[in-house]
């Protein structure tokens, strides 16, 4: 059985440039093998159950070598899978695409090649800039600047190039702008003539930086201009057919790192200002040991012949210790109906919703969503011999407790589930290049993924909007300061904080 690569040209970087075809391939793949790619938009296309292999260059990770890409596409063809290679701009423009057809030749595997629109063209233009314009320059010649030294022989042909009357565009030239301009210089080419580099081409961050060829490398150097970047020489740099770019007038865009809920409920809210939502880490919630649970479950049992005097309560901070409660009672084999006595409050109307899909309706909801609120409220309504069972994540705050205990003493914390956080590190630290900003739901989250960070300067690019008090201050532990807090627990609240900031 064998499966089928396809090579796919994914485009300059923003997702609009992909072909139709690469993003029908896409949609249907079940294994992906992309390379640092500009955008992550398009690794959204690809279905929930793709397997997402990252082979692009990592900071202080090496880089995978060409024959270990390699044997990964024969490796997962051979396993049968239908397999996007998925390439920046057009895969055999300096793309190394061919070497990998070459592999997938010798074991005979299947294959199908979809061009991409290649940056060397299209960052210039989107940049305003044509490569060709009748009168300036009748042909463009792409060059790779990477190997731009004598032992190639790129020097000699650099200075040919310098007598051509078209338009040169170097890519890969940055880490050499000064040697190439210099072997131009040597090649006789004017110096008056228009010399551009664009960053992060078609990208949000794009920037351009023009000048000369006499002062491009001083400007470069001010500028600080960086890879990837494209290096236009010809006059058609004087030219500038930007226009308006609708699209790119853009929303804002939050990265949440949270549970599957907490996505699809931020990323309701973050519809509405037409911003988008993008999932960087996703926090699990595991079940653990705990005998208070084991205690609960036995008075439950007992309730026929119990001697509680008072009532007994079941208090829910969140719908994720409703969910939990309820598949536990299963485990352990606990009729519903012996539930009959027990009373519910829930600590809002997400939690108490939650309740309902279980066909139980909350006794009691304070006025206002808070863990305070909650303890305070609650406490007026008990009497010293009732009971307060808390199945909620372990390390739960102490103030709710406290607020009860005023009341009775019978409290009983269960720390029935934790959370942990799974995040892939380096396609991680590509999807919070795009965030606006961070969204924190949980104190433990924010160490998880703070243990997990290894190169954590990326959140001085970002605001952090972070759910509550103790989410903020687990920040604060770790030096984070400057961010953005909502007073409330809910996340709609935090929405309107980003939305207000945004503006
Ligand atoms: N196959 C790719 C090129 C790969 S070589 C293509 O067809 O576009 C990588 C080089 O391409 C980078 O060093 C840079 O010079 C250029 N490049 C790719 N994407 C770019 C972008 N969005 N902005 C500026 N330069 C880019």
């Amino acid at each position: 059985m064998k499966g089928k690569v396809y090579l796919v040209g994914a485009g300059p970087g923003d997702a609009g440039l992909l072909t139709c075809r690469g993003k029908e391939l896409l949609e249907r793949c079940q294994v992906v093998v992309y390379d640092r790619l500009a955008s992550n938009q398009l690794l959204e296309l690809v279905p929930k159950d793709c397997k997402k292999i990252d082979v692009g260059k990592r900071v202080g990770n090496h880089p995978y070598l060409q024959s270990e890409i390699n044997e990964i596409l024969v490796r997962e063809a051979k396993d049968g899978y239908f397999v996007v290679r998925l390439k920046g701009g057009d895969s055999f423009v300096f793309g190394r695409g061919g070497e990998e057809i070459q592999r997938l030749i010798e074991e005979q595997i299947p294959y199908e090649v979809i061009p991409g629109i290649t940056s060397a063209i299209a960052v210039p233009e989107w940049a305003g800039i044509p490569v060709t314009h009748r009168g300036i320059s009748q042909s463009f010649h792409v060059i790779t600047g990477h190997t731009a030294d004598d032992k190639e022989g790129m020097s000699e042909d650099i200075r040919k190039l310098a007598r051509l009357n078209g338009t040169l565009i170097f890519l890969m030239g940055i880490g050499n702008l000064s040697k190439i301009v210099g072997e131009l210089q040597i090649g006789g080419m004017d110096e008056n003539i228009e010399v551009a580099i664009i960053e992060n081409g078609t990208l949000p961050n794009q920037r351009v930086t023009k000048g000369n060829l006499k002062s491009i490398v001083h400007v470069a150097k001010e500028r600080k201009v960086e890879a990837p970047a494209i290096l236009l020489v010809g006059n058609v740099a004087g030219l500038n057919f930007e226009g308006d770019r609708d699209h790119q007038k853009k929303g804002v865009s939050v990265g949440v790192v949270g549970t599957n809920h907490m996505f699809s409920k931020m990323k309701q809210c973050i519809k509405k200002m037409d911003g988008k939502v993008i999932q960087i880490g996703t926090t699990k919630i595991i079940s653990i040991e705990c005998p208070e649970w084991d205690t609960f479950c036995q008075d439950v049992r007992t309730k026929e012949h119990s001697d509680f005097k008072g009532k007994r309560w079941v208090a829910f901070t969140s719908s994720n210790g409703v969910e939990l409660f309820f598949s536990r009672l299963i485990e352990a084999q606990i009729d519903r109906r012996m539930l009959s006595e027990l009373r519910f409050a829930v600590i809002g109307e997400g939690t108490g919703n939650k309740l309902k899909e279980y066909g139980y309706y909350a006794d009691f909801m304070p006025s206002v969503f808070s863990g305070e609120c909650f303890g305070e409220e609650l406490s007026n309504i008990l009497n010293p011999e009732d009971r307060v069972y808390l199945p909620r994540a372990i390390g739960g705050s102490r103030e709710l407790v406290d607020k009860l205990l005023a009341r009775t003493k019978r409290i009983i914390d269960m720390g029935i589930y934790d959370l942990s956080l799974n995040m892939e590190l380096s396609d991680s630290m590509n999807k919070i290049n795009e965030c606006d900003y961070l969204a924190f739901f949980n104190s433990s989250t924010v160490h998880d993924f703070m243990e997990q960070l290894e190169d954590k300067s990326i959140l001085e690019q970002v605001k952090i909007a972070a759910l509550g008090m103790k989410t903020m201050q687990a920040f604060n532990e770790w030096g984070v300061t400057g961010q953005i807090l909502s007073k409330g627990c809910q996340v709609d609240e935090l929405c309107k904080k980003i939305r207000e900031d945004y503006k």
